[in-house]
């Protein structure tokens, strides 16, 4: 067996999937564990854990540069992973992918290397009211630096995007803009192609923050026509590490490099150094080799369940959430808009989020409690943090009731 080719595992099925996490079947201070924190981190199937362990038992050494066997292998690996990661995402070539250690780097990578070259003083880059801080601090990072503004589209009550705020916020100074696909607080599901489309007709290159949607939609770059997709492997139930930047093949040559260092250069001498071509030329030192292989063994697992079947799980479940949730007193949920992924964020009146995620804990429960990278949004909604619970693919019918359970527990305590 190659390194390349997955260890034989059946095929998952949604109905049997928690076998496929054995991570899920432990209790915590007593308690079943109910893992409700997908959108912070997810877990790894044994698919994925196999792959990177066979991988690291048979086939790992350094790639590119080796003339032996195992780099060879460990080389094809990596490539291959790279070409699964390319049409995951409809990427026209493998050369559009670039190899990352997660979304925040894909990000930063763009802000310093694409727009930043590109900003005058009085430019402007255009952002959402709901971007993780991710897609916010390399921004002002490259503004800071140039004289340009940042400027940010609002969003409605519900969690929408305002896209009729849009066309006027697209200046003739603006350089980019930079668009969550799904938020990792209100779970709103952006209609990024018309987004593009908007800023296109203006000549504004288009950034999209995919680190929420990967592991709850099909990713389709040339229908979204963004510039640049990014995303994390560890919220593809992948391993931490290891991301994917997307590019344009044309955006990606007109980039210099981020990093220098070795593997992304052509020649080098004292008097002139010469870069490779992307996407090597982004891709300096020795990246999470294992880690892309996880990533690919990952993509299969979640392409092995199929879309229809992991949408309409989630769907049933945050429906479930949602309105059981709802019912509490007191309780309001934050993103209401229809089309939305599995992320419930909400707030109990008297009750601080932290106590919630504190109570939700000792019942075994996982949630997230703050401002989930988002302060922004919080200033938004007028609240310093938020109780997040965030759904995968093994989450069933009593992770909700359990939550419910510990909400209502946590309700009555602080009466
Ligand atoms: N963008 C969004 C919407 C996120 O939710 C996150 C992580 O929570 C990130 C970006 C950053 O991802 P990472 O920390 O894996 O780079």
């Amino acid at each position: 067996m190659n390194a390349f080719e997955s260890p034989s595992r059946p095929a998952p099925q949604l109905s049997a999937i928690r076998d496929h996490f054995p991570i899920l079947a432990q209790t915590v201070h007593g308690k079943p564990l109910v893992y409700l924190d997908n959108a912070a981190t997810t877990q790894k199937p044994l698919a994925v854990l196999d792959a990177m362990r066979a991988f690291e038992l048979r086939d790992y050494a350094n790639i590119h540069r080796g003339v032996h066997a195992l780099s060879q292998r460990a080389t094809d690996a990596f490539e291959a992973a790279r070409e699964k990661v390319a049409a995951f995402v409809h990427a026209r070539s493998a050369d559009e992918i670039v190899f990352v250690r997660g979304a925040t780097e894909a990000i930063n990578l763009v802000a310093q290397s694409y727009t930043r070259p590109r900003l005058q003083p009085g430019d402007e880059v255009l952002v959402t009211a709901m971007e993780h801080h991710a897609d916010i601090v390399p921004w002002q990072m490259v503004c800071d630096a140039t004289g340009a503004k940042l400027r940010v589209a609002p969003i409605r009550d519900d969690g929408a995007l305002d896209l009729q705020a849009l066309p006027e916020l697209l200046g003739p100074r603006t350089r980019m803009l930079a668009v969550t696909h799904v938020s990792n607080v209100l779970g709103t599901v952006n209609d990024v192609a018309s987004v593009a489309q908007l800023a296109h007709a203006r000549g504004v290159p288009v950034l999209v923050d995919g680190a929420q949607a990967v592991a709850h939609l099909p990713v389709d770059v040339q229908a979204l026509g963004c510039d640049f997709y990014v995303f994390s492997g560890h919220k593809l139930y992948g391993p931490t590490g290891i991301g994917v930047l997307w590019g344009r093949a044309e955006m990606l040559a007109a980039m210099p490099p981020y990093q220098g260092g070795g593997d992304m250069i052509r020649s080098v001498s004292f008097e002139r150094t010469t870069y490779a071509d992307p996407p090597t030329r982004f891709e300096a030192g020795t990246p999470h080799i294992t880690g892309a292989v996880g990533l690919a063994a990952a993509i299969d697992f979640v392409q092995g369940l199929g879309w229809d079947a992991i949408a309409q799980h989630e769907r049933t479940l945050l429906e479930r959430a949602q309105s059981t949730l709802s019912r509490i007193p007191g309780l309001r949920i934050y993103g209401t808009v229809p089309d939305k992924i599995g992320v419930i964020s909400f707030n109990i009146d008297g009750l601080h989020a932290h106590d919630l995620g504190t109570i939700a804990d000792a019942e075994g429960v996982a949630i997230r409690a703050g401002h989930h990278c988002a302060m922004p949004l919080m200033k938004r909604y007028g609240v310093a943090a938020m109780a997040r619970s965030s759904l995968g693919v093994y989450n069933k019918e009593d992770d909700i009731d359990a939550l419910v359970r510990a909400v209502r527990k946590a309700q009555v305590m602080f009466a």
